[in-house]
């Protein structure tokens, strides 16, 4: 018998597009090194610019701004850094904003750099997640080098108002930065609109490879290259280009684009018709979130009196793979950061599952998960002795 699998983890990481793999495929056959002048170097590198201009285009960047990276955590910690020797060269601007609930490629980048005796301030978000935009301006001042926001989170959707916050950060003489990564794909993210000077994305969060991304650097802003070393990237990002992985987010930021609206609309459908069935059939359950700000295909929910670990396990039995709090934190049985710091109870945020769609979801996958999931959630209380 054939085993279900039903994968609403695309927050996590989604497959590959078909069409992805065959050009990666394609692209195994350019080995020439880019950075190399004869003829097969030149041709790694035409597929490579190819590609660079279907990121600009998805992204909405300024010319001259990609830099390829191995990922959005890459990108995040490349813009943190170098703000840091900025700021040890003696500027005086010398405090970092971000807020409570960035990834933890952020989050573990300002506890280093606190523990090393930098200035960060968090921003507080309200109990949907968003960043208070009062307390925002409170934190701005002529001392503040960088603001980072991330534009959707990655655990429960919540989508920033990156451009007010941006005009803000401005007005102050600071630098913005946002972490695109997990609203790529699913909402409309243009770098002009935005007006932000920097922005990281990664390739895996849209149907393309692990392990590449982009940090996109407006022009004439501050920048320090992470990694030294070759002249690639414009001194930008040392490394030899990994033509297969380029090539493949290419291509993936091109379906991105062309398939953003319906695509967008479809996730959300998706999205509503499971938060509808959880909610009629389901009784005393929190979405978490924003419902007005939300990225499409994210649903968080916490069940009370359930545990999130063992929802998951349950559902996996099922063949219905979820998350709890954000991937990166399971596995541990800490509850949810994110929610904790939008001032969800604790005993919510630890019963909390995240469900993510991606474009293979279907409804008869959602039909199918309301069917095992009520079921999982009474026993689980029935157990429980709190
Ligand atoms: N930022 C966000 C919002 C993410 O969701 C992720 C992936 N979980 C990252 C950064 C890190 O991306 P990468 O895996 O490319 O390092």
């Amino acid at each position: 018998m054939e085993q279900t699998i039903i994968y609403l983890d695309n927050n996590a990481t989604t497959p590959l597009h078909e069409d992805v793999i065959a050009a990666m495929n394609r692209a195994n056959e350019l080995y020439g090194n880019a950075s190399s002048m004869h003829a097969m170097g030149r041709e790694a590198m035409e597929a490579i610019e190819e590609s660079r201009q279907a990121v600009r285009d998805l992204i909405d960047a300024p010319e001259g701004s990609i830099v390829f990276t191995s990922g959005a955590s890459e990108a995040n910690n490349t813009v943190f850094n170098l703000f840091r020797e900025r700021i040890d060269l003696g500027s005086k601007r010398n405090r970092i904003v971000t807020t409570t609930i960035e990834h933890p490629s952020i989050i573990e980048m300002v506890a280093h750099l606190r523990e090393l005796g930098y200035t960060i301030d968090l921003c507080p978000v309200d109990h949907t997640g968003r960043v208070v935009m009062e307390e925002m301006e409170k934190l701005m001042g002529d001392d503040v080098a960088l603001v980072s926001v991330m534009l959707g989170n990655n655990e429960i959707g919540t989508i920033q108002p990156v451009k007010e916050i941006a005009l803000l950060a401005h007005h102050h003489g600071a630098y913005v930065h946002t972490d695109a990564t997990q609203a790529i794909g699913k909402i409309p993210v243009s770098m002009e609109e935005l007006g932000v000077d920097y922005l990281s994305l990664s390739a895996h969060k849209f149907y393309g490879p692990k392990g590449i991304g982009v940090l996109a650097i407006r022009k004439g802003v501050p920048f320090a290259p992470f990694f030294h070393g070759g002249h690639q990237e414009g001194g930008k990002r040392a490394g030899t280009y990994n033509n297969t992985a380029i090539v493949g987010m290419g291509v993936a930021a091109r379906i991105a684009r062309e398939e953003l609206e319906e695509e967008s609309a479809r996730l959300w459908k998706l999205r509503e018709m499971l938060r509808e069935g959880i909610e009629a059939s389901i009784p005393n359950v929190v979405v978490n979130g924003s419902r007005d700000y939300c990225l499409p295909g994210t649903l968080d929910v916490s069940f009370p009196r359930a545990e999130g670990e063992s929802i998951l396990l349950y559902l996996d039995l099922e063949g219905i793979m979820v998350s709890t709090g954000s991937a990166c934190a399971s596995g541990s049985l800490e509850p949810s950061y994110v929610l904790l710091a939008s001032g969800v109870d604790i005993e919510l945020a630890h019963g909390s599952i995240r469900f993510s769609f991606g474009r293979y979801n279907t409804e008869d996958e959602v039909h199918y998960v309301l069917e095992k999931l009520p079921p999982i959630i009474k026993r689980l209380r029935e157990m429980s002795i709190r």
